[in-house]
């Protein structure tokens, strides 16, 4: 029964009852962009979240639901604003009552309101409410109420606007090589696209006449002792005879699973986000598709590490090399290059070789730097002759090189 119990929009959304649409806006597209089934593939809890915020966000950004939701607690497209309204000045109150967990409640002695629930069988309806809805998400509420209004499942869109398409992000694991030097990233993706057999509109036209209203578009509803018209649910108020589209069963969209090619520019660096304008999720009854952003991380090299645009790396010297200076090969990311090595060279040293490093992706021409840290290795003294010409220049060279270690104790 959880589906009939009350549904916040505001507090699934996180904002205020007094948010504007733009903050309304805002706030969806966050949420949506975290709990989009195709960034957690296989969570439950993730999906059921997006099919709220979807709904949620499906009332609360269109003025007109959003004032009948304001209204009456809830939202339906069989409620006419009219109907919300009288609704509203009667202090909330039905005649029938609503039933156990409705918002509004059940509240005895209210009078005039064209609102009857009792009777029917909320279970029934709620087990058949939801299914084959996708990710782009209308849910339960619409079935529910389409179900008690007689009109079945079909046609449910035909009178919707369109909806923008979510945005996707992908992560895309861009190897060390490809992110400085550049190259082309090939990934699946699987997103919504418009569905080929109704062009988006969810529903297909049948030749004659809505068999549900007779082409008048509107149907005569009683509730409790209250008789009122209202829009035919199968035709949306159209009149004709529309079925729900078989191939993506109302929706307009259907999922598809697509290669798609990531250009990535050398000197690409992790944690870059590139947009690729359009190829997100299709939007529905000719929406804007949303956006898909790809999300870089860069793969590690044993030798090379990447900072940005700077690379480092560790290079062993003998002690003569670093005490006597030598110039010695490295290792580049561009191939071998000769390093010069100044007499006296510590270990851990830095040596900065300016432009050495990735071609920046954003600043044409510039390069960030090669920054070589030494360490020094020691002689192993094997032989005699070897100690000896040891002790000799300790004793040429009596330094002492804890002496300025000690001196700041
Ligand atoms: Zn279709
Ligand atoms: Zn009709």
């Amino acid at each position: 029964m959880a589906t009939t119990t009350k549904k916040d929009y505001y507090e699934i959304l996180g904002v205020k009852k007094s948010a504007s649409a733009e903050e309304i806006r805002k706030a969806f597209r966050k949420l949506a962009r975290k709990y989009h089934p195709d960034v957690n593939p296989g969570d439950k809890a993730s999906e059921e979240k997006f099919k709220a915020l979807s709904e949620a966000n499906e009332v609360l950004s269109d003025p007109k639901k959003r004032k009948i939701y304001d209204q009456v607690g809830f939202y339906s497209d069989n409620i006419d604003p009219a109907t919300a309204e009288a609704y509203a000045r009667a202090g909330g109150q039905s005649s029938g009552g609503f039933p156990e967990g409705f918002p509004g409640g059940a509240q005895p002695g209210g009078q005039g309101v064209p609102f009857d629930f009792g009777g029917f069988d909320f279970s029934d309806l709620i087990n058949n409410a939801g299914h084959s809805q996708k990710s782009s998400g209308s849910s339960g509420f619409r079935d529910i109420f389409g179900s008690i209004f007689g009109g079945g499942r079909a046609a449910t869109h035909a009178e919707e606007g369109p909806e923008p398409g979510t945005d996707l992000e992908y992560q895309v694991n861009v190897p060390f090589w490809t992110a400085i030097r550049g190259g082309v990233m090939r990934l699946s993706i699987t997103r919504q696209d418009v569905c080929p057999q109704c062009h988006g509109q969810g529903t297909l036209e049948a030749p004659g006449k809505c068999p549900e209203c007779n082409g008048t578009g509107q149907i005569t509803q009683t509730g409790g002792r209250m008789k009122f018209n209202v829009q035919c649910p199968r035709c949306h108020g159209t009149g004709k005879n529309l079925t729900t589209c078989p191939t993506c069963h109302g929706e307009g969209t259907i999922t598809n699973t697509e290669p798609l090619e990531v250009r990535i520019k050398a000197g690409t660096r992790d944690g870059q986000r590139i947009r690729l304008p359009g190829k997100g999720n299709a939007g529905s009854h000719g929406g804007a598709p949303g956006d898909l952003y790809a999300i870089i991380r860069t793969g590690d090299h044993p030798i090379f590490h990447r900072d940005g645009d700077d690379i480092s790396l560790s290079v062993p010297v003998s002690a003569t090399e670093a005490a006597l200076g030598a110039k010695i090969e490295v290792p580049t990311i561009d191939g071998r290059a000769l390093l010069k090595i100044p007499p006296g060279t510590q270990s851990g040293q830095k040596l900065r070789r300016r432009q050495k490093g990735v071609p920046s992706a954003t600043k044409e021409g510039v390069r960030g730097d090669e920054i070589v840290e030494i360490t020094v290795h020691v002689p192993m003294p094997r032989d005699e002759r070897t100690k000896e010409l040891l002790r000799e220049l300790a004793k040429l060279n009596p330094e002492d090189p804890r002496a300025e270690l000690w001196s700041k104790v």
